[in-house]
């Protein structure tokens, strides 16, 4: 998706606020860089970031993996309703919100393809404003950058239990989303026994055929090898699981399938397809596999999520191991990107607060 007109024309370079700005031609570390938005139009809101985060699919992008036009990235966290274009939603000044980044109309993605959060204010345009939410009062604004991730495994375990009841999971990958599902798990699915993390320098635990969901959560660049594995772990009539971004053209060996793409959208937002699964059979052994796969949250599943984190803070605060400061996020980025150090963190927040001087 190309970036419009009027989203381009939004930002100018000038004293205004500090944002972390990707570089022109799409592939690089963000930048921290002043720059300004007009004032806002009727039905924008201008909000006042507090916590941002940084997840696998941003680190995607700003290598250049992904497509997403955005200046500015940002898809997690929360603001403060700090401006408003039209004297009716003068009552909105002042509130805690989260923009829902997924439209399950239009597929818009608030932090991918419209600029997000990644900057100390933030537009919210009129056209996402039916994605805008309140945030609960006592939710930790450090915490809040994990609802929209939380949402998302909320929205997987709708799928998998339209169609399952899974006893053994495999995850493969070891970012925030398999150590989510490991935390909610038993929660989700009563029925589990067993949940193991399978990942590229560790596949111990790993067991053909011994499991009965396998969820793909890798990076990019290790799909590939997860989707190897993943269908190997799977025992007969087993769910496999497509969660966060593959790479275009991903086949799943020995599976006869290849719309993986279709098959993710027609479960956008939380809505489930009228067909959310599909039933396939392994060419080699005739084992039955179910796959299935969604992209985002509906906003009901965003606000469970963020009534689940601050319900038991305690349980998730250990995922968010680093919030720091916009100019020391922009060099971890930029280390990352570089591959200067191994990353430090899981789930890395931002936190404008921090950027008054
Ligand atoms: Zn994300």
């Amino acid at each position: 998706m190309s970036m419009t007109e009027s989203e381009t024309s939004t930002l100018t370079y000038g004293r205004g606020h500090s944002a972390l700005l990707r570089p022109e031609l799409g592939r690089g570390a963000p930048v921290l860089t002043q720059i300004k938005h007009p004032p806002p139009a009727p039905g924008e809101l201008i909000c006042r970031t507090l916590v941002a985060g940084v997840c696998g699919t941003d680190l995607q992008i700003f290598s250049g993996t992904r497509g997403e036009t955005a200046q500015v990235l940002g898809h997690e966290g929360l603001g403060v309703v700090e401006t408003v274009g039209l004297p009716a939603d003068k009552p909105l000044i002042g509130k805690r919100i989260a923009v829902n980044p997924t439209d399950a109309k239009t597929g818009a993605e608030f932090g991918h393809s419209i600029n997000g959060m990644m900057q100390e204010l933030f537009v919210v345009p009129q056209r996402l404003r039916h994605l805008v939410l309140d945030v609960p009062a006592e939710l930790d604004a450090e915490l809040a950058i994990l609802a929209e991730p939380l949402a998302s495994v909320l929205a997987f375990a709708t799928i998998v239990r339209s169609v399952s009841r899974p006893r053994r999971i495999a995850l493969f990958g070891r970012g925030t989303i398999a150590h989510l599902i490991r935390l909610v798990a038993q929660d989700l699915f009563p029925s589990v026994k067993d949940v193991v993390v399978i990942s590229r320098g560790d596949s111990q635990s790993y067991e053909p055929q011994g499991f009965d969901l396998s969820v793909m959560c890798s990076s990019i660049d290790a799909a590939d090898w997860a989707a190897n594995l993943s269908v190997e772990a799977l025992s007969d009539g087993g769910v496999l699981y497509l969660f966060g971004g593959l790479p275009p053209g991903l086949l799943l060996p020995s599976l006869a399938y290849s719309d993986i793409g279709s098959l993710r959208a027609r479960n956008t937002g939380g809505e489930l397809g009228n067909k959310p699964t599909e039933t396939l059979q392994h060419v080699k052994d005739g084992r039955v596999i179910v796959l299935a796969g969604h992209r985002g949250a509906s906003n009901t599943l965003l606000l469970e999520a963020m009534q689940r984190i601050t319900r038991s803070a305690e349980h998730f605060r250990p995922l968010v191991n680093q919030v720091v400061h916009p100019r020391e996020a922009e060099r971890l980025l930029k280390n990352a990107f570089e591959g200067l150090s191994t990353r430090q963190w899981t789930k890395l927040g931002i936190d404008f607060r921090r950027s008054k001087k």
